[in-house]
Parts: structure tokens; C-alpha cells; sequence
């Protein structure tokens, strides 16, 4: 179980009734995107959320600094597609600029990185989770419905060059769409220094049902990878960190598994997510959320959101809410892309 951040100030930090201490905030900052990915998004028209309902910059800041004064961490930049979000690097060097605040990462699928990464780095973002599922333009575009294999890679070498490392590669394995792209993927941390981490696939995605035949466990990733490379065990980044991470023979990265679905990880989970509309969720599968907007943009003060988030985080779950759904439930009130992974 994690242990109160030695900064946080614990008769104010946001703990909840197992003794969880939240350190790490996922903030949406757009429900849009550029990709379709097949277990994120329908290929359909979407309806996104009217412009009025994002929170402005100045708004984000704000929750991002009373979260900070109640021991939040680590910021990381989501969505939808991040970079899609006008002027991102302004609100990284807003955000960058919060005391207390350690780290801040962006998680991308790197379509738009090439010419954001500088500018990015320049505001304050240390960190970069990029989403690459294939390494062949056609198991690229079956799993994201789109083109850009070349822009990935593109934005990849530019952070590389910026010197933003490590770089974090998230890839999910559909069966049927990109199983064979395990092995390359792996086989990038042998040449350089990124962390490649295996996604297991979750029922949160738009469009069609859940099919749990479509989900690779990480067990069988690993064996796969194994019966060409050595795996060797080298835990847990921190206790927090939802990967399993094993070097690989000869590599310079390194590689981790992320099987929420198999062996959750729940027990030891420091997040909570904000949503581009404003509400903070305590977890993927919540289903209740907290409504933060209205009153940020009715007067209330910081005083009175700090008491909501302290609320919504005492509300979160033990876990196994996934477990409970049975991988049938389609009808979750938001999917992955209006919540931010
Ligand atoms: N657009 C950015 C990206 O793709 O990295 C940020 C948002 S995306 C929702 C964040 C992460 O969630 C990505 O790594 C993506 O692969 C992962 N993700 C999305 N839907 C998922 C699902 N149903 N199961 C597992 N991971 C998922
Ligand atoms: Fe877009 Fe990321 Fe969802 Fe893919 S996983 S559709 S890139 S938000």
C-alpha cells in the first residue's frame, strides 16, 4: 500500500478509506482526437463535448494547483488526444510552474509530437507516454482506423533527440488486429532506451460490445516475447506503478506489463482523473463522478473544492470494479476517450 508522499501535508492530503494516498493526477484537458482507436473510440460521429463545458486553461491551473496544495505530484496530460488542445505548451508551463508539482508528463499518440515535443519540453513537461499499437502501416491503421505509422515514429525520434527520456511506449494488443506486432515492439528496447509497456485491453471502448476473446492476457505477451528474448524481473518502478517491468537480454530499455484485467493492481493505485468537462473520477470504472465545473465556475472557493475532492476520494472504491463488470457491460456512462487513460 502506498505510503503518504513525505511533502504532503497529511491532515489535508487526499486519502481514502483504505488508506490510499493520492499523488497522481490524470488530467483531460480534450475529449477529441485525431486516431479511432478500435478498443478507445467508434468509428462513427462522435458528439464531443460543447467547447463550453472544457475547462480553460486558467481553470485547469487552478484545480491543478488546490490538488497540488492536498499532495498531488505528478500531473499527466491526457485526453482524447492531447496535443490536439490549442497552445498545449502554455498550459504546460502553467501547470509546470505549480509548486509542489514534481512531474509533469503528456500521454500522446504522438501524431502531432514532431513539431509540439520542443516546445513542450521548453514549458516543463519531463515526460512523454507515447501509444504505439503496430510497426507496420498496415497493423497501425487496423488498430487506430487511420494513418500516421510515419508522424509516430517522426515524434518519437524528436523527443529522443530532446533528450527526454526515458520514452514511454504504450501498446495494446487487440487479437486478430495487432498480435503480430508484439515482438517488434519488444524488440524496440533492445536498440533503445524506451520503456515499452504491454496494455492489457479493457472494456472501455466506444462503438461495438466488449468481446473478451479480443483480450491478449499479459502472461501470454510475455511468453511470447520470451520465446526469443530473456525476460529478467526487475519489479516495480514504485510501489504505485501499475507495470510489472523485466529487463530484456542485451537491451538498453526495457520492457513491463500492465495487466489490469488479469492481476489488478488496484491495492496500490494513487490516481485520480479529471475530465476535460470537469469531473473527477477516483477510478477508470467509477461510476459515480464528482462534479467540479459548476462550482469553480459559480465562485466557490478553494476551500470548498479541496472539501469536494477530499469527498470524492474518501467515495473511492477498494477495486475489483472491473471484475464486476464481467467484461459485458457496454453501457458505461463515459468511454475511455471522455475520461482520459
Ligand atoms: N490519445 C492519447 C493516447 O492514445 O496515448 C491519450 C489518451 S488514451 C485514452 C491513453 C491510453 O489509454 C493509451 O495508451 C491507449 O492505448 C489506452 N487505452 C485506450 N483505450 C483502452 C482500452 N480499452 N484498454 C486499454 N487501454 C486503452
Ligand atoms: Fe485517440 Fe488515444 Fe483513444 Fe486512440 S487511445 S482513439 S489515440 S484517445
Amino acid at each position: 500500500m502506498t505510503q503518504p508522499a513525505a511533502t504532503a501535508d497529511c491532515s489535508t492530503a487526499l486519502v481514502d478509506r483504505f488508506g490510499r494516498v493520492v499523488r497522481s493526477l490524470r488530467l483531460s484537458v480534450t475529449d477529441r482526437c485525431n486516431l479511432r482507436c478500435v478498443y478507445c473510440m467508434p468509428e462513427g460521429p462522435i458528439r464531443w463535448f460543447p467547447k463550453s463545458r472544457i475547462l480553460s486553461f486558467e481553470e485547469l491551473a487552478r484545480l491543478a494547483s488546490i490538488l497540488a496544495g492536498l499532495g498531488v505530484r505528478e500531473l499527466r496530460l491526457t485526453g482524447g488526444e492531447p496535443l490536439l488542445r490549442r497552445d498545449l505548451p502554455t498550459l504546460a508551463g502553467m501547470l509546470a510552474g505549480i509548486d509542489g508539482i514534481e512531474e509533469l508528463a503528456v500521454t500522446t499518440n504522438g501524431l502531432l509530437l514532431e513539431d509540439l515535443a520542443a516546445p513542450l519540453v521548453e514549458a516543463g513537461v519531463q515526460r512523454f507516454n507515447i501509444h504505439l499499437d503496430a510497426l507496420t502501416a498496415g497493423a497501425f491503421r487496423a488498430a487506430s482506423r487511420r494513418d500516421g505509422l510515419d508522424r509516430v515514429l517522426a515524434g518519437i525520434a524528436a523527443v529522443e533527440q530532446l533528450g527526454a527520456t526515458p520514452i514511454k511506449l504504450n501498446a495494446v494488443i487487440v487479437r486478430g488486429i495487432n498480435e503480430d506486432a508484439v515482438l517488434p515492439l519488444a524488440e524496440l528496447a533492445l536498440r533503445h532506451n524506451y520503456h515499452v509497456r504491454f496494455i492489457e485491453l479493457m472494456p472501455l471502448g466506444g462503438g461495438e460490445p466488449f468481446e473478451v476473446e479480443k483480450l491478449v492476457p499479459g502472461r501470454e505477451i510475455r511468453a511470447r516475447i520470451e520465446s526469443f528474448h530473456r525476460l529478467t524481473p526487475i519489479g516495480r518502478e514504485r510501489p504505485s506503478s501499475p507495470a510489472t517491468v523485466f529487463r530484456i537480454d542485451g537491451g538498453a530499455g526495457n520492457i513491463g506489463f500492465i495487466n489490469p484485467v488479469t492481476e489488478p493492481f488496484c491495492g496500490d493505485c494513487d490516481r485520480i482523473r479529471l475530465t476535460a468537462d470537469g469531473k473527477v473520477r477516483t477510478c477508470l470504472f467509477a461510476r459515480a463522478e464528482t462534479d467540479l465545473a459548476e462550482p469553480l465556475r459559480g465562485g466557490a472557493p478553494d476551500g470548498a473544492i479541496a472539501d469536494l475532492l477530499r469527498a470524492a476520494v474518501a467515495g473511492k472504491e477498494a477495486g475489483g470494479c472491473l471484475e464486476l463488470q464481467r467484461f459485458y457491460d457496454d453501457r458505461l456512462p463515459r468511454k475511455m476517450w471522455q475520461i482520459g487513460g
